[in-house]
């Protein structure tokens, strides 16, 4: 499985985010040792415990909810923030990676599915942040993109339309706020039940838990 994912991706230039999550480490070693570097992960207590783990060359990708008094905990080691969904966050971010002497790779989550319960900003309210001069003081960040979860639901043309939602936010942001910056590229978007989809939908970051480690207990 793993080795076909992999070469289907590396063919389209697509990231493979492998999602350990509820997964031990000795789990991750065994991809590891086929090759993978990064993986993903949704709490940060558990980001932090398989870091101090496993061998120091994984890229850590946080991909789920991050509450603003936890960010110190990964911000000497994290390699990207999949989900920042507001200003104080992204502040917050700014200042924990000053303090560790890095700069932070940090993706913008939007809001695309029909589900209430899901994080993430709509196209106004990052014009806002994106605007600010609260956001254009800060140094130690560097937002690379944008992130999206569709909606759970077998209605291929809903995800397909929420798909295409974001990869046009992530054009009008990219004309207005970022045509001089290389670093601003990525679209993370799609996950076990719905890669292929994103992927033909322009995603660059593949966000994969269960199809690569099996179902979570
Ligand atoms: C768990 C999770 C994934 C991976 O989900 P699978 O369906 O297991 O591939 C992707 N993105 C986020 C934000 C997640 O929390």
């Amino acid at each position: 499985m793993y080795h076909t994912l992999v070469n289907e991706l590396k063919t389209r230039n697509v990231t493979l985010v492998a999602v350990s999550k509820t997964h031990p480490p000795e789990r991750i070693d065994e991809l590891y040792r086929q090759g993978q570097r990064v993986f993903g992960e949704n709490k940060v207590q558990e980001l932090a415990a398989k870091y101090e783990a496993l061998p120091k060359d994984i890229e850590w990708h946080l991909i789920g909810h991050l509450q603003t008094n936890k960010v110190k905990l990964i911000a000497p080691f994290v390699h990207m923030i999949h989900s920042v969904d507001s200003l104080r966050l992204l502040q917050e971010i700014d200042k924990q990676a000053q303090k560790a002497g890095r700069v932070i790779d940090c993706l913008l989550q939007f809001h695309i599915a029909e589900e209430e319960t899901k994080f993430g900003l709509d196209e106004q309210e990052a014009r806002n942040l994106l605007e600010s001069p609260e956001y254009r003081a800060l140094t130690a960040v560097r937002i690379c993109g944008v992130m999206g979860m569709a909606s759970f639901t077998e209605d291929v043309s809903r995800v397909r339309a929420e798909f295409r939602h974001l990869r046009h936010i992530f054009k009008q942001l990219k004309t207005d706020y970022f045509a001089d910056t290389p670093w601003f590229k990525e679209i993370s978007m799609g996950m076990s039940g719905d890669w292929a989809l994103a992927v033909e939908e322009g995603s660059t970051m593949v966000r994969i838990g269960s199809l690569l480690f099996g179902e979570r207990s």
